[in-house]
């Protein structure tokens, strides 16, 4: 089929209006009676990707936001370090996320270059830091991202309800409380793009899981991710240390080593430097009970080298070796001191070891509202490639909602705004 340019467009139309005796407001009412009805659902970051990309001339699109606003978790998001994407290449990036294989199709479809050429477009632009993530240039706050990204939403005609939770369903049709009444809509398709569990005071609250579960969609429990992990630190140690952080340090759990910092807290641990390893983390928990991390304090050494130090400074006491000579934190020091034996204090190859692999244990996780993500929500096995609803025509779902994983730092962000893009030209596609 011939696509038409605005020119030959309009000409087509004014035959139309000019044979069939009718004016240009009249055809529009025709258009939109034949144009099909999307209703998206969560008003996030991937709700805002997918209205901001839909095909205005095919579809009209509605979002449904139980806020007064859209993406409050955004702004939340936003508050000290907003990590839009990363920069490193798309084979590193994959890596990051538990079931990659589901990601990948959405973030090759919208990479993390074509998000920032997209956010420059719309007038955010972009800088790459230290850390090699990607933040709004100085002096762009996140909330005039929020609003460049509206602005792109009301310019392709999404209408926004704001205030209207959905509930449930009565038949097909969709359910939602508007100012304490139910309100009841049939749109042609629907996508659900609900957020997570944690952050509950930004909407993202999760209540929805039994809805779908109770519709014979499988769903999986949320857990935190990304978040704090509770430690049993000896008083004596966390009174003086609550606050300090284990700076240019590599945190490992099984087989995933992470290099980066993390704080020590009344409460346990918790940083860029473990969030990565949150799954691992939370598979040991869940087999035992407990998880190990093991925390290098020195990079820039060997054991072996470590052990000549500690076994060649005789004048020096062993608090000097580790302070003056290998640099340790007094933070560090106090771990040594405090989890050792007066043995193994004495002993070079012991301290060593430990300056290395120094064992932290962790006995559980942190409250999942005060997590930066959530796992769980709906199984990935309930959606196709396509993240259409197996057990419900014309249905989606997309975002935190789905249960894949990774780290802070972008890689959430990148993710949610991929599979709106993808769903979006998923959709477009398929109405050609
Ligand atoms: C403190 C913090 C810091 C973060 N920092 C970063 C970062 O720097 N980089 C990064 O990549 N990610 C970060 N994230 C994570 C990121 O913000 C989320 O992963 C992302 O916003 C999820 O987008 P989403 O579209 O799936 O859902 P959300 O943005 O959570 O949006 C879901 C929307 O659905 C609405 N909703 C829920 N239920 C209903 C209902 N029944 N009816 C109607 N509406 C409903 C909610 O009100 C909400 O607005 C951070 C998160 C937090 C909490």
């Amino acid at each position: 089929m011939k696509v038409l340019n605005n020119i030959e467009k309009r000409k087509v139309e004014q035959t139309i209006f000019a044979k069939y005796n009718i004016n240009k407001h009249s055809y529009e009412m025709v258009e939109k009676k034949l144009k099909k009805t999307v209703a998206i659902i969560g008003g996030g970051a991937a709700a805002m990707m997918l209205a901001c990309s839909l095909d205005r001339s095919k579809f009209t699109v509605s979002m449904y936001e139980k806020n007064r606003t859209l993406g409050r978790k955004f702004l939340v998001a936003g508050d000290g370090g907003f990590n839009l994407t990363h920069s490193e290449n798309m084979n590193q990036f994959l890596g990051r996320y538990r079931n990659a294989a589901f990601i990948k199709p959405f973030l090759n479809h919208f990479t993390n270059t074509q998000l920032i050429e997209w956010l420059a477009e719309i007038g955010i632009e972009t800088f790459v830091g230290s850390s090699k993530r990607v933040y709004p240039i100085k002096g762009i706050k996140p909330i005039q991202v929020l609003k460049a990204i509206e602005k792109k939403i009301a310019e392709n005609e999404v209408t926004v309800f704001y205030k209207h939770e959905w509930t449930g369903w009565k038949g097909d049709d969709l359910l939602f409380i508007h100012d304490g009444l139910t309100k009841v809509i049939k749109p042609d398709i629907t996508v659900f793009a609900l957020g997570g569990a944690s952050w509950k005071v930004t909407g993202s609250d999760g209540r929805w899981i039994d809805l779908f579960a109770h519709k014979g969609i499988a769903t999986v429990p949320f857990s935190p991710s990304n978040c704090a992990f509770k430690v049993d630190w000896k008083p004596e140690f966390i009174k003086d240390h609550h606050g300090n952080a284990l700076k240019n340090a590599a945190f490992r759990c099984d087989d995933k080593t992470q290099k980066g910092e993390a704080i020590i807290t009344h409460f346990g641990i918790e940083g860029s430097g473990v969030y990565p390893l949150s799954e691992n983390i939370r598979k040991q928990l869940t087999a035992h009970q407990k998880a190990i991390l093991y925390v290098d304090f020195k990079l820039e050494h060997t054991e072996n080298e470590l052990v000549d130090i500690l076994k060649n400074e005789p004048k020096l006491s062993i608090k000097d070796v580790l302070l003056k000579r290998i640099k340790l934190s007094k933070t560090q020091f106090e771990l040594i001191k405090n989890y050792t034996t007066k043995e193994e204090y004495h002993s070079p190859q012991f301290i060593a070891n430990c300056i290395k692999h120094f064992p932290v244990h962790i006995v559980g996780l942190g409250d999942i509202d005060a997590a930066i993500s959530t796992t769980g929500g709906i199984a990935l096995t309930a959606v196709t490639s396509n993240l259409a609803c197996k057990n419900i025509a014309n249905t989606y779902f997309m975002g935190e909602m789905l249960d894949w994983d990774a780290p802070t730092g972008g890689y959430l962000l990148q993710a949610c705004f991929s599979m709106g893009k993808y769903l979006a030209s998923h959709l477009n596609e398929d109405e050609s």
